[in-house]
This record gives structure tokens, C-alpha cells and sequence, in this order.
């Protein structure tokens, strides 16, 4: 007797199917199964990774929002700059956050007005401006790797980037653009610890072993670093209402679905705490990128989302601050 498999996200709850709906780019039927406790779903059958060609990065694919050749050649000119510096914004938050907290935080003394110098006493923040190494896991067509470059710097420090994906687009990036981008196999072999920052923008969901690639994540950071993840929320108003003709059950693609309990188990599972971020660049993204070939429309939406109450409005009917990041435990940043 078989016995029903187990959830990729929680490893605990066992799934069953939840519905069956076609793929709108692969006419054949897929299945999605529910963990009873977390709620993820996983699709079956996978499509395989081969269904990332170059008609895919043109948004020819199941994907209609991707543009990979117009993020490459500029990725000033697309929306995709909202939700970069939505990023760095956190990711420079958190950063400070610490250098602000780390002394009292290490050593109590401190606050009682007697500085020790003693093994616990913080260290000088000399080693502050030491690189800020980042890792963009999945960098796709580079749009964040050329972005953090441009920037050249968080909260002070030098950034270091590396990239990791395969592709077409991966190899113009290393070649022509000579960034650091590695295959897995090369990523696999990087040292523990090797980043201060690690980002999985809109990934996760396109992994059938997500769990594999948290655990490689949780194992690069450095104790204390930070995981900026990002992926649509299946637990959010807009999701329940529409079920699995939600847009972002798009079969052939995304075929790891979360939700924040889910998510929040996958990463207990690979060591890390998650935490709470509230977004708003990548709330007001999530719209304008849908009205990419609706000029008007888009200039529209981008003046009403500069209203705070609006962006506040989408993000909770699409649960977009509802999904945690996590950071490593531990001290060093
Ligand atoms: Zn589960």
C-alpha cells in the first residue's frame, strides 16, 4: 500500500487533490495538490525547465508579462525599477537596523553605562564598511544584478554581486556584461556563509523541490544575513475568490504555490527565521507590469499608486506584505 505524499513546503501534512485545470500554453491537464496542514500546493506533472526558451523570455510563453529582451537592452525603461528599490529599501533598512542594535543587543552592560572591552563588548564598526556580498538567485535577464551595480552601494558598504542562473540570458550576462554568475553546480560549491544578502525574486514558484533551494540558500548566508523572497500569495483575498482560475496558477510555470504558513514552514525547515517586510514598490510593480501594453492605463495607475491608501488597499487584497522573508540566525552581519 502506497501511502499519500507528503507536502514539499511543511513535510508534514499529507496532499491530496485539490482540482484540475488545463494549462492556457500546454493543452493538457494539470493537478494540484493541497497540503492539509500549510496549504501549499505543488502541480502535477511538472513541464520541465525546457519550457525556459527564448519564446518564453519574449513573453511568447505561458508567461505573458516577460520581457527579457527589453529588461537586458534597458531596464530603466521598464516598471521593473518600483520593485528594485522596494528591495534595496528593505534590504538597507535592515542593514542599519542592525548596525544601530547590534552593541546593545550583544552586551547588556553597555545599556548600564559601563563599557566593557572585555570578549563581549561590540565590535568597532571598522568592519562596516567591508564589501556587502549579494546573491540574485534566478537574475533571469540581470535587470536587479544592473540595478544593485548602478547603486554600488547599502547602508555604506561596497556591494558584491553575484548572479545565478542558466540560460541564454546567463551567459550574455557573464559575458558581455561580466558579471559573476554561476551555474548550480558552481553555486553549490561556493563556502558557507559566502553572502551578506541573498534575493529569490518570483522563483520559488517555478521550483518542484523548493525546499532543495532554501536549503542551499540558508547554508550561503552568512549568520544574520538576510533572504529577500518574493511569490504570490495563495491565501490572499484575490486568490480564495478566484480558486484555481486565479492568474497565478499558471501550471506550466508555477508549480510550487504558497502561502505565509507555507512559506513560514519551508523556512524553519532550512534554518532560517522568517520576518515580517512591508512592501510598496513591489505592491505598486505587481499592478503597472499587468499594463504593459495599455499605455494609458499604466500612466494612470502609476500616478493613483503613488497614494499611499491605494497601494495599501492592493497589497492586502493581493496579500503582498503577508508573505515573511526570513533572515539566518546569529549575530554577524
Ligand atoms: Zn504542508
Amino acid at each position: 500500500m502506497s501511502s499519500a505524499p507528503v507536502c514539499r513546503a511543511c513535510g508534514l501534512g499529507p496532499v491530496a487533490l485539490r482540482g484540475k485545470k488545463p494549462g492556457a500554453f500546454l493543452r493538457r491537464e494539470f493537478e494540484f495538490h493541497a497540503c492539509a496542514a500549510c496549504g501549499f500546493m505543488q502541480v502535477e506533472p511538472f513541464s520541465g525547465f525546457a519550457i525556459y526558451d527564448d519564446a518564453y523570455y519574449r513573453g511568447a510563453g505561458p508567461d505573458p508579462y516577460v520581457d527579457y529582451a527589453a529588461e537586458y537592452h534597458d531596464w530603466r525603461a521598464t516598471d521593473r525599477g518600483l520593485e528594485f528599490a522596494d528591495l534595496v529599501r528593505i534590504a538597507d533598512e535592515r542593514l542599519r537596523d542592525q548596525k544601530t542594535k547590534r552593541p546593545k543587543d550583544q552586551d547588556p552592560r553597555i545599556s548600564a553605562g559601563s563599557v566593557s572591552l572585555g570578549p563581549l563588548a561590540p565590535r568597532p564598526l571598522v568592519h562596516s564598511a567591508a564589501p556587502l556580498r549579494w546573491l540574485d538567485f534566478g537574475c533571469g535577464a540581470g535587470g536587479f544584478l544592473k540595478f544593485l551595480r548602478a547603486r554600488g552601494a547599502i547602508a555604506g558598504r561596497p556591494l558584491e554581486l553575484t548572479g545565478h542562473d542558466v540560460g541564454s540570458y546567463a551567459d550574455l550576462l557573464r559575458e558581455r556584461d561580466n558579471f559573476r554568475i554561476l551555474g548550480l553546480d558552481a553555486l553549490a560549491r561556493e563556502p558557507d556563509g559566502s553572502f551578506d544578502l541573498i534575493s529569490l525574486i518570483e522563483v520559488i514558484e517555478h521550483l518542484p523541490e523548493p525546499l532543495e533551494a532554501l536549503r542551499l540558500v540558508g547554508r550561503l548566508l552568512k549568520p544574520g544575513g538576510l533572504l529577500l523572497l518574493t511569490t504570490g500569495n495563495l491565501d490572499s483575498p484575490a486568490a480564495l475568490q478566484a480558486g484555481l482560475a486565479y492568474r497565478y496558477c499558471a501550471p506550466e510555470i508555477h508549480v510550487s504555490l504558497f502561502n505565509p504558513r507555507a512559506l513560514t514552514a519551508l523556512y524553519r525547515r532550512a534554518g532560517l527565521d522568517p520576518i515580517a517586510v512591508r512592501y510598496d514598490g513591489a505592491v505598486q510593480f505587481k499592478v503597472v507590469k499587468t499594463l504593459r501594453h495599455r499605455p494609458i492605463l499604466r500612466v494612470l495607475a502609476r500616478a493613483a499608486l503613488c497614494l499611499p491608501p491605494i497601494v495599501r488597499f492592493i497589497d492586502r487584497r493581493y496579500g503582498v506584505s503577508a508573505m515573511p522573508c526570513a533572515v539566518k540566525p546569529g549575530l554577524k552581519a
